[in-house]
């Protein structure tokens, strides 16, 4: 079949949820991918941030055959050691105290927002009417909780009533946090560097400040990580380079590089004080091969000294971009952390410059409405940094 022939066939059989690009990535190598016809793209979105560790990583790769050969799944009702020896990992990572492996970001925001409630609920006794502040332009899924805390009003409209008691605050607006506070407030949640609203990161100020207004009244603070974290910004977790810990963290994406893989963790205080047995459980999450993945990604992120990388070509990618704004009028402004970066767009639709760079054999995404998102694998290098942007010059 050829690549249209795909494509049609796609259309006709899958749910049109998506308006996709016109083209079939069939295999990737390295930060490269291929199309059915052969076609080499230099790949600048990782699967929306996603595949850390590039295509092909053979010590990946061998983790899981090996584990598929072993099991592949048992259940939550036993113990299973990819699991164990991953949660370890996820806890020394995060520097919190216990985690549950879900099998995506959005079922993560689930369990954090229950986690939440039940703490409250244990700590007031049982008063049901919490509530929870999230940020306007956040987002956090698409399963139903998730997005009651999503602050994008495009997205919820349709699917109202969601569930209750969520207020909006203006991110990096600590007074608009403040104002909602009230003793039925139970949660705050909000991501470290907005993704999907804009890339936009925290000041140092708010997030320092939100942490001292939850400590104050006993708050739970909630860290959406599943874009921002997981080496993305230079440190393993994007909070971290701020000094400020949340109560609990959310992370999927690149957590299992490419098999689907979430998380919650809790610290010390909220994992002795909210779910216990039968409060809350999923069949697939954490299962064996899921976890293998995790617990390989943590180790490879190690050998191969992925942070330092981040660090390091992530500078460079924020002056090569700044460069590239200063050259064209249509580019606003640059805005990210490591390599978690945003060019603002204007006077152009940012979907005609996507489509214009696959067709250069360069894959980029959009966030928010007029944003360039680049979110690429994190073993990328200085030289590929230059062919993105010439490949970009391109297209502007
Ligand atoms: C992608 C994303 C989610 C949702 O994750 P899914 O795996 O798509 O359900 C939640 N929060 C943030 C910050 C994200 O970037």
């Amino acid at each position: 079949m050829k690549m249209n022939d795909y494509m049609e066939m796609g259309e006709k059989y899958i749910l049109h949820t998506y308006n996709r690009y016109p083209v079939v990535f069939e295999k990737g190598d390295g930060v490269y991918l291929y199309d059915v016809d052969g076609k080499q793209y230099l790949d600048f979105a990782a699967g929306i941030a996603v595949f850390a560790l590039g295509y092909g990583n053979k010590d990946y790769n061998d983790a899981l055959k090996d584990q598929i050969d072993k099991i592949i799944h048992t259940s939550n009702l036993y113990y299973n050691i990819p699991a164990v020896e991953a949660a370890k990992k996820v806890v020394e990572a995060t520097g919190l105290s216990k985690v549950f492996f879900t099998n995506s970001g959005t079922e993560a925001i689930e369990g954090a927002i229950k986690v939440a409630r039940k703490y409250a609920w244990l700590k007031d006794s049982h008063r049901t009417d919490h509530e929870i502040i999230a940020m306007n332009n956040s987002f956090h899924g698409r399963s139903m909780g998730a997005l009651s805390v999503t602050g994008n009003d495009h997205y919820q409209e349709p699917f109202k009533p969601l569930i209750g008691g969520i207020k909006f605050a203006d991110f990096n607006d600590l007074d608009s946090v403040k104002a909602l506070v009230n003793d039925r407030t139970c949660a705050i949640i909000l991501e470290p560097v907005q993704g999907e609203g804009g890339i936009y990161p925290a000041t140092l100020e708010f997030l320092e400040g939100v942490r001292r207004l939850c400590d104050e009244k006993d708050i739970l603070l909630i860290f959406d990580e599943i874009q921002c974290g997981m080496g993305r910004t230079g440190t393993m977790f994007a909070c971290q380079a701020y000094g400020v810990l949340p109560d609990i963290m959310t992370c999927a994406k690149a957590l299992g590089c490419g098999v689907p893989v979430g998380a919650f963790v809790l610290n010390e205080k909220t994992a002795a004080a909210s779910l216990v047995p039968g409060d809350h459980g999923t069949t697939y999450g954490g299962n064996p091969l899921a976890c293998a993945a995790v617990s390989k990604v943590f180790d490879l992120f190690e050998s191969e000294h992925i942070l330092d990388n981040v660090r390091e070509v992530g500078a460079y990618l924020e002056k090569a971009l700044d460069g590239l704004v200063e050259r064209h009028d249509c580019l606003k402004e640059r805005r990210g952390r490591g390599l978690m970066q945003g060019i603002v767009v204007c006077g152009r639709p940012v979907g005609e410059i996507v489509t214009k760079a696959l067709e250069n054999g360069l894959v980029v995404i959009t966030a928010g409405t007029d944003v360039l998102r680049l979110v690429p694998p994190l073993v990328i290098t200085k030289a590929h940094v230059d062919e993105m942007i010439s490949k970009l010059e391109l297209c502007l």
